[in-house]
């Protein structure tokens, strides 16, 4: 996720409040509580296909979740998911 924030200089462009920083942070549970961390520079490109990929595969899940049986039986004969 985008996180978006100032850093607090006064002579930044954040300091308006119209551009502010973005850095991605990645969110999860741990133990309960709710962490954030933000992936070093290097990872970033690694991280966000991730993430991706993570909202792919659950917005597909959902799909299938409200769709109901037939449908999706329909669904699978009439289009191949060779990938
Ligand atoms: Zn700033």
């Amino acid at each position: 996720m985008v996180q978006r924030r100032r850093c607090g200089k006064r002579s930044c462009r954040c300091a308006a409040g119209k551009q502010l920083h973005e850095s991605i942070v990645l969110s999860y549970s741990e133990g309960g509580r709710d962490r954030t961390v933000m992936p070093a520079p290097d990872e970033l490109a690694k991280v966000r296909a991730a993430v991706e990929r993570y909202r792919a595969a659950r917005a597909d899940l959902e799909a299938e979740g409200n769709a109901g049986p037939a449908a999706l039986l329909s669904r699978r004969a009439g289009t191949r998911r060779a990938r």
